[in-house]
């Protein structure tokens, strides 16, 4: 069977929905999966990494991405597999164009599909702001690719038969000497299953409570914006959905009070399914929505988080 490595993060002991996404792919196109983890917690997190039939912990005196990536590369050549990849988290993109270069091969960013053509892996991936999706595959021994957050599903069952240590040998030219993580509990919107996105038809940074209050009764949602918005400084950069903001693929994204420009589009039209709501029925937004509800937000969405919670507190 052909082989796939595969950077697997986590946090405090438990793997990353990301990387168990990431893994779930490889699964699921046919590859045998051999985890890579490092830092504090990872002995801990790699028997829990699903659909993994093998699994290292690279140890190590700190985070140091270009030390770590030869270690990578040369578990890549070692094993003579064909694939090494990561989820496109911040720290999967850091890693994994490290791993390419050192593997003299093209890397694939964010891609939304991975299958296996002959023994080979091939990616689909996003074109054009996601006017087309292209199939690609490499013609280096490895393909080295990133995977979209939500894109995937982890897999359902199997764990490491073995989880064994390797220590990172190659001298560090950059090292991780702390993270400042933000305080407060907001979920990220490229990893929040549902996502509520304002646009300016919201008018101003005070009504953004409307969405707010949505994404508290779903209880799993983030809230996002549109561009125009962040420029505007009601809603910080981190929740800019789009060609210059995140690029997000949710099981439910609801665009509000946006028109559907297609920078906004490049960001959110993998998500599986899409709700706008706008009071004007000829917006871009709709061409691409699975649900569209022409009207005013500041009625519609109100009467949403009624119902959401009303649906909530059955359950
Ligand atoms: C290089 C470049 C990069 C860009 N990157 C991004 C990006 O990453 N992300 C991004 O979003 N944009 C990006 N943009 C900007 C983009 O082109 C649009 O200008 C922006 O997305 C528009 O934001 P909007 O939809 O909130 O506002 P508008 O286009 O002004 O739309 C507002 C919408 O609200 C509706 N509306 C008004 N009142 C109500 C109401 N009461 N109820 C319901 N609906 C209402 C209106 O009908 C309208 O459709 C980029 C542009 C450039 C040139």
């Amino acid at each position: 069977m052909t082989q796939a490595i595969v950077f697997v993060e986590h946090a405090e002991g438990t793997p990353r929905r990301a990387s168990l996404e990431c893994v779930g792919a490889a699964v699921a196109a046919g590859a045998t999966v051999l985890a890579v983890l490092t830092g504090t917690g990872a002995e801990a997190a790699a028997p829990l990494v699903a659909g993994a039939s093998e699994a290292i912990v690279l140890t190590s005196d700190g985070y140091s991405p270009d030390a770590f990536a030869v270690a990578c590369a040369d578990l890549v050549n070692a094993r003579g597999a064909k694939a090494f990849f990561a989820a496109a988290t911040y720290r999967g993109k850091d890693l994994a164009p490290r791993v390419a270069a050192l593997l003299d091969v093209n890397p694939f960013a964010d891609c939304t599909g991975l299958s296996t053509e002959g023994g080979a892996f091939q990616v689909r991936r996003p074109w054009l702001a996601g006017k087309c999706i292209a199939t690609l595959g490499t013609s280096g021994a490895v393909l080295v690719a990133t995977t979209r957050l939500n894109a995937f599903k982890p897999a359902a069952s199997g764990a490491p038969a073995s989880v064994t240590q390797v220590a990172v040998t190659a001298a560090p030219k950059v090292r991780v000497t702390g993270i400042q993580a933000k305080a407060g509990t907001r979920l990220d919107v490229k990893e929040a299953p549902v996502v509520i996105s304002g646009g300016r038809g919201l008018q101003d940074a005070e009504k953004f409570k409307i969405l707010e209050d949505l994404a508290a009764a779903f209880g799993n949602a983030a809230v996002g914006a549109s561009r125009a918005i962040v420029d505007a400084g009601w809603r910080p950069h981190n929740e800019q959905v789009g060609q210059t903001g995140k690029t997000v693929s949710p099981q439910l994204y609801i665009a509000v009070g946006i028109s559907g420009a297609i920078q906004h589009l490049a960001g959110m039209r993998t998500s599986a399914t899409i709700v706008a709501i706008n009071k004007d029925k000829d917006a871009p937004i709709f061409k691409v929505a699975d649900y569209g509800i022409v009207g005013d937000a500041f009625e519609i969405v109100p009467a949403l988080t009624a119902a959401v919670k009303a649906i909530k507190s059955q359950a």
